[in-house]
């Protein structure tokens, strides 16, 4: 396999993924742990770099705060429905609430052993990673899919989960955003991703000289791949340990 790239830190804008990513999936997102060097080589990176690293997650800003606590981080949260450029800045409402209706539809769709809502607010994520195979019926989600469009709302197929969120938000869109404020703009985006959801930021790294590297998987757009987190955070602790 190629070796992962070597980016010249003063050049780069680094965003990177969480679970899956930087953090090995757990059964439920509470879960997760962190390695202790992570949130340390994650500060020395963004030291190196002048500031120009983002987190870019399918968790909350409030969520991915608590996870790297006392250490904030600019990011996009719940899939760049949240877009936090500066990390001290105040996390505001700055989405639309689901519609009540819309909500029950969707909640309704857990019906098994095993499936469980995750509230984030500004998105519903139905966890089932942990239910039957087939659990998840397709002609209910489509049901639930016509009822989020009309409602502005789309549903997002990730990895055993199935998440309700406001329609045209991306991760994409979100890495997009970066790009135009300081400090990433002028940079060359660099993005870390596992997931299906994280495809739309792959997409745009075209279009922008991006570097692309995925995580336990190959993607369209990601030229570099890394073999699982443990490999990944290596490589980053590598980068910061450079002279
Ligand atoms: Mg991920």
């Amino acid at each position: 396999m190629r070796p992962l790239p070597a980016p010249d830190l003063t050049q780069t804008a680094f965003f990177l993924d969480i679970d899956g990513t930087l953090l090995d999936i757990a059964p439920t997102p509470d879960s997760i742990t962190i390695p202790p060097s992570l949130t340390d080589d994650l500060l020395a990176l963004r030291a190196r770099c002048a500031g120009a690293l983002a987190l870019v997650s399918g968790r909350t800003l409030e969520n991915i705060d608590g996870l790297f606590a006392p250490a904030r981080f600019a990011a996009a949260g719940a899939h760049g429905a949240q877009v936090r450029p500066d990390p001290d800045a105040v996390i505001g409402h700055m989405h639309r609430p689901i519609p009540f209706e819309l909500r029950s539809l969707f909640t309704a769709l857990v019906d098994q052993p095993g499936m469980f809502i995750e509230d984030k607010e500004v998105t519903l994520a139905l966890h089932y990673r942990l239910a039957a195979e087939g659990a998840l019926a397709p002609a209910r989600v489509a049901a639930v899919e016509e009822a989020a469009a009309r409602a502005g709302f789309s549903l997002l197929h990730g990895k055993k989960v199935l998440e309700l969120k406001p329609a045209g938000t991306d991760k994409g869109a979100a890495l997009r955003t970066f790009m135009t404020l300081l400090p990433f703009k002028g940079r060359r985006p660099l993005f870390a991703g596992d997931d299906v959801t994280d495809g739309y930021a792959f997409a745009t790294l075209k279009d922008l000289d991006g570097i692309g590297i995925a995580v336990g998987r190959s993607f369209p757009g990601a030229a570099y791949e890394a073999s699982n987190p443990s490999q990944l955070r290596g490589w980053l602790h590598n980068l910061v340990s450079a002279p």
